[in-house]
């Protein structure tokens, strides 16, 4: 990807140590002068998320928020919080996952919000996407678009809310990532897992099922790519031969 003209200015990446949040560090990083990120332990299953993501901000140098929000894991019963709920695969009719963390992206932006006032950045950025969205409503554009205008009008800011992976389907993220160079780092460094297992993962739970797909129609798109330009090239040579045999010819008529 070309690299782009750096922005003045700060941000704060809301990161959960995840493909989609790792992508939009790695989208943010090289668009802003300065990038902070914010995880927040609000009881996730697996304390590895939480250290997953501090590992990954210190390599690249970030400067990482840890903040509690426990009283949301207290407040939501949820399987992402609860031991004792296991994670279905699919909603049950009509309603939301049992993944769902009511008013998990309205306090996660609202506190990131703060935060970024505190140190003195202007654009949060959020991997929420409504392509894949696996029915939450607060991954939708239309509420963060409310959100922005309403902690605009909280803070008396003009905060801009990024949101880079919004109409992006699973195996375009891992196209983006690619484009940013960091496609092995997320593939290798990143948990995504609803079980706790980190790269790959456990390969049977919706979030893994979610991001093989999108990994498996990425590599295969990208081979196909790869092929199409050796062919391409391979062609180009065989004219190229063809040319040269040709003025060795037109050499010995001389
Ligand atoms: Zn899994």
């Amino acid at each position: 990807m070309k690299r782009l003209e750096k922005r003045k200015g700060k941000a704060v990446v809301v990161f959960s140590g995840g493909q989609d949040s790792t992508t939009c560090l790695f989208w943010a990083l090289e668009r802003y002068e300065e990038v902070e990120a914010v995880t927040f332990r609000y009881g996730q299953r697996h304390a590895l998320e939480l250290q997953c993501a501090a590992s990954i901000a210190a390599e690249l140098g970030i400067r990482h928020h840890m903040l509690d929000m426990s009283l949301l894991g207290q407040l939501a019963p949820s399987s992402l919080t609860r031991e004792d709920l296991a994670v279905a695969d699919a909603p049950e009719a009509g309603g939301l996952p049992n993944t769902f963390v009511p008013g998990r992206n309205l306090m996660f932006l609202s506190f990131a919000a703060v935060l970024a006032k505190g140190v003195g950045a202007d654009t949060l950025v959020t991997g929420v996407c409504e392509t894949d969205f696996s029915g939450y409503p607060d991954c939708r554009n239309i509420f963060i678009q409310s959100l922005n205008v309403t902690l605009n009008l909280a803070m008396e800011e003009n905060f801009v809310i990024e949101t880079p992976l919004m109409w992006l389907d699973k195996e375009q993220v891992w196209e983006l990532s690619d484009q940013l160079g960091a496609f092995e780092f997320v593939r290798e460094k990143t948990l995504t897992c609803y079980n706790g297992v980190p790269a790959d993962g456990c390969g049977e739970c919706p979030a893994c099922k979610l991001r093989r797909n999108g990994l498996e129609r990425y590599l295969t798109r990208r081979a196909a790519a790869a092929a199409g330009v050796g062919a391409q090239a391979g062609a180009a040579n065989a004219a190229g031969m063809r040319d040269e045999a040709r003025t060795d010819a037109g050499g010995e008529l001389r």
